[in-house]
């Protein structure tokens, strides 16, 4: 599955950018505006400062020039001849050098400094020379008042979003913690297979809708927990109730056959006797697997010496194996001891044996090795027969389990075998895993 960032981080990715063009679209309408305002206000200023020369300079007050320097309303405005002449007015080197042009305020730039500048020929009377009158406003000011906004604005504008990220980030993980939850309940029942785990539900999400999904969960997984009890306690109650009349149809079938005269009686009588023992098996496995899962099986714990445990095991299947002509070879450490419920242990040992001879070849090998690793002890069951595809290896734990139905049935398997081993070397607190290759054999390996 290709791994993308979880929601929280979408979301908070999402509307971080969001905020950022935003922010970006707005500074700058707000800027660009306040920028042309400020532009436009300069503009009108010096127009309103030329033209209020102008009209002192048209009713031709003659000592208007001198007033110009000290008169706070034309501070930005100098008068010259016709001939480019200063006359009076303030003086400003850079803005002299301009040549003048009648018409609309206008943008002059000079060694870098960005000026309005608005020229006016006066309209002087036939015979008296025309003055030209210049307004200039420099435009820095408001160029650094806005750079100054801006610098603000590019400290301001990390630090927004950090704080809208963080707060975010933290308000769409507390939404989310449900989910979390949700999902991790899920898994421990998936892994570990506890169905009595259930979301928690947290008071202050009453309302919302992952605190109804929460409950709606945990109402379904109630429902699932009694079907799975109601499941196994009728395997159980199946299994008990058949146990009695197996018995007695078992006893009967061994007295038919003591007292059978003919060869056809004794044979019917051996098949009666032969299936009644599979089922009693396959009840007692039922039995076992269904305290197992009902937390019923006690474990009757003590130090047991492994090598006795593999050779009771060994002579079990010892005729089984003899018919195949397979060596069963052991290999157990000395003195080695485990501490298990014997019954229990040794019942998957001679299940593992027995398996090994089963699906062994004709004058095959079983090894079976034993040996401490660290503070655990590993007990190796290996055959050389036909082995098990990749694609079965997975299912051979499950219950009823069999790979070749036909082939199975003439040695009575059932198919609980191995879900039996399984559950009972986890109720040990052990792992067992399988290693095996189709035609070269199988290796089952418990470690303890
Ligand atoms: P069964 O009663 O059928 O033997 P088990 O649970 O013991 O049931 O085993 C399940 C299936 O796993 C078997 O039917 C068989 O196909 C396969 N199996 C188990 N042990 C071995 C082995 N040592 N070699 C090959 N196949 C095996």
């Amino acid at each position: 599955m290709k791994r993308t960032a979880s929601i929280k981080t979408r979301i908070t990715i999402w509307y971080t950018t969001l905020m950022l063009v935003l922010m970006a679209v707005v500074l700058s309408l707000v800027g660009g505006i306040s920028y042309r305002l400020s532009i436009d206000n300069i503009e009108k200023d010096v127009v309103v400062q030329v033209s209020g020369v102008n009209e002192k300079l048209s009713k031709r007050d003659r000592g208007v020039f001198f007033k110009i320097e000290n008169n706070e309303e034309f501070k930005n405005v100098t008068v010259y001849t016709d001939r480019g002449e200063y006359v009076a007015g303030k003086y400003n080197y850079d803005i002299d050098r301009i040549p003048f042009k009648e018409g609309n305020p206008r943008r002059e730039s000079v060694d870098g400094k960005e000026y309005i500048i608005y020229d006016l020929r006066t309209a002087t009377p036939p015979g008296i020379p025309p003055f030209w009158i210049r307004g200039a406003e420099s435009v820095n000011s408001s160029v650094i008042l806005g750079q100054s906004m801006f610098y603000v604005v590019l400290i301001l504008v990390p630090i927004i979003l950090l704080l809208t990220a963080l707060g975010g980030y933290y308000i769409t993980k507390k939404a989310f913690m449900p989910i979390s939850d949700i999902t991790k309940t899920a898994d421990d029942i998936r892994v570990k297979g506890d169905v009595k785990k259930r979301i928690p539900l947290n008071p202050e999400g009453k309302e919302d809708e992952l605190f109804r999904l929460s409950v709606t969960l945990n109402a379904m997984l109630d429902n699932i927990e009694n079907l799975i009890t109601k499941e196994k306690q009728f395997t159980s109650d199946a299994s008990h109730e058949l146990r009695t009349p197996i018995s007695v149809v078992l006893s009967q079938g061994e007295y038919l056959l003591e007292i059978a005269e003919t060869e056809k009686e004794r044979e019917l009588a051996q098949n009666i006797v032969d299936k009644a023992n599979q089922m009693s098996k396959l009840v007692s496995s039922l039995l076992l697997l269904s305290r197992i899962d009902q937390n019923r099986q006690k474990l009757i714990k003590k130090d047991v010496e492994l090598r006795v445990l593999v050779d009771v095991a060994v002579e079990t299947t010892k005729a089984f194996a003899g018919e195949k002509r397979i060596n069963v070879n052991v290999k157990v450490e000395e003195n080695l001891t485990v501490y298990v419920d014997e019954t229990l242990m040794l019942s998957v040992i001679t299940n593992l044996i027995n398996n090994a001879v089963k699906y062994g070849k004709e004058s095959g090998n079983v090894n079976i090795t034993a040996k401490k690793e660290g503070s655990a002890v590993n007990i190796i069951v290996k055959d050389d027969g036909i082995g098990i595809s990749k694609e079965n290896l997975e299912k051979i734990w499950d219950r009823f389990y069999r790979v070749d139905d036909v082939r199975n049935d003439e040695y009575g398997s059932n198919g609980l075998g191995l879900s039996m081993v399984k559950s009972i070397v986890e109720l040990h607190g052990g792992k067992i895993s399988v290693e095996s290759e189709i035609g070269k054999g199988t290796e089952f390996k418990i470690v303890i």
